[in-house]
């Protein structure tokens, strides 16, 4: 069989994080909570699977109860009119489902999509796979913020679809609304539509706010606009995802997420509404995270690593140049095996993997977890 992705091997998540159980390392490397949801939430998710009438196909678009709470949160949250449940939004597998999703619904052979660089490792091969071309603008450290030059010189006639992610995996930068209104400027003349991968939007930290593409009209008009339960609920194994577009985008959508999944997860749909119109969990969040940030950073002080910003989502990006001049890829192997704490090298993040010099922890860990991490790095060196 030829493969349709030659040059892909394994994730790096599922990499590292085999690495880390081989080793007995303390698993920093992919993102997900070593700390369950909240007790609330798996009390309904176990209520719901033993409902009589829970257990067979949720409705295609999902739980109509739950689109229409995702509706009013949308609204409460963001201070933007309220999504229509009906036409508008669309419950997914994960964000993972809903962001291949929108690119098979979208991109044809030979569409370029702007992809802003370092990316979620799925983008770049989930755009080829549609015969889409990947134009990567690049990101530069330490602050990973977008310059829209670059991405104005990187629009073509053939740019279909340009991916935004903020807060962003794996460098924690936000976009603002000056970014948000100049993107909206760029793209005016432009039939270009924008995926906004919205998964870590309560995850932005020092009395920061998350500006979702959904608050800036004339992005929201040609959006398809991510978010994820898993990071919002601690629940990254549940797999339930949304996307909010408008009724034409929906459309298109659903025409793909239809033959892709078909629906979501009855029970957990069900177990996800009861607890969605509680907003305390998600307006704690920031609190939440940010005390693991900066516990996290301060123990790292006695470490041989230099912490870069992290204004936001759940991930920790560091140099190790003072510990090493290895490439990126044999220090995360090393650190793993050697020091006994898994992480991602940020080359990963990269459709060439040239060295970043550059690794990245999750702080989304208990305390003892984050402590038990830096007393082995602190003994690395
Ligand atoms: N986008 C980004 C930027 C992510 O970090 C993740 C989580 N790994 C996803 C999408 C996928 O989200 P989900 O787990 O809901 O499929
Ligand atoms: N999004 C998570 C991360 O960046 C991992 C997701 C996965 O394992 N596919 O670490």
């Amino acid at each position: 069989l030829v493969s349709k992705l030659p040059d892909v091997g394994t994730s790096i998540f599922t990499v590292m994080t085999q690495l880390a159980q081989e080793c007995g390392a303390i698993n920093l490397a992919q993102g997900f909570p070593d700390y369950d949801p909240p007790q609330a939430l798996t009390e309904a998710l176990a209520r719901h699977a033993q409902t009589n009438g829970h257990q067979q196909y949720a409705p295609m678009p999902g739980l109509l109860r739950l689109r229409e709470l995702i509706s009013e949160k949308t609204a409460q949250h963001y201070h933007v009119p309220a999504p229509d449940p009906v036409t508008e939004i669309t419950v997914t597998s994960g964000a993972t489902e809903a962001l291949y999703a929108v690119l098979a619904a979208v991109v044809r052979p030979g569409d370029e999509v702007i992809v802003l660089e370092p990316a979620y490792d799925l983008y770049g091969p989930a755009i080829r796979l549609q015969g889409g071309i990947p134009v990567y603008v690049s990101l530069r450290a330490p602050t990973f913020r977008p310059d829209w030059n670059e991405v104005a010189a990187a629009l073509s006639p053939s740019t279909r679809l340009i991916m935004l992610n903020s807060p962003h995996n794996p460098t924690g930068a936000v976009l603002t609304p000056a970014d948000l209104a100049q993107l909206a400027e760029l793209l005016r003349p432009t039939p270009t539509l924008v995926l906004s991968d919205e998964v870590y939007e309560h995850m932005v930290y020092d009395g920061q706010q998350h500006h979702s593409v959904l608050q800036q009209p004339e992005l929201a008009e040609r959006a398809f606009v991510l978010s994820s339960f898993g990071k919002t609920y601690h629940a990254t194994g549940w797999k339930v995802g949304y996307c909010i577009a408008p009724p034409a985008l929906t459309a298109e959508l659903r025409r793909i997420h239809q033959f892709l999944t078909f629906s979501v997860s009855t029970p957990t749909q069900h177990a996800l509404a009861d607890v969605l119109g509680d907003a305390t969990h998600y307006q704690t969040l920031p609190a939440f995270y940010q005390h693991k940030r900066d516990l996290f950073a301060d123990l790292m002080r006695s470490t041989g690593f230099d912490l870069l910003p992290t204004p936001g989502a759940y991930f920790q990006v560091a140099r190790y140049d003072r510990l090493s001049s290895a490439d990126d890829y044999t220090f995360a192997q090393r650190l793993t095996r050697e020091a006994g704490v898994a992480v991602v090298p940020v080359s990963a993040f990269y459709h060439h993997t040239q060295n970043q010099g550059l690794v990245r922890f999750c702080f989304a860990k208990r305390e003892e977890t984050l402590l038990s991490a830096a007393e082995r790095l602190q003994r690395f060196g």
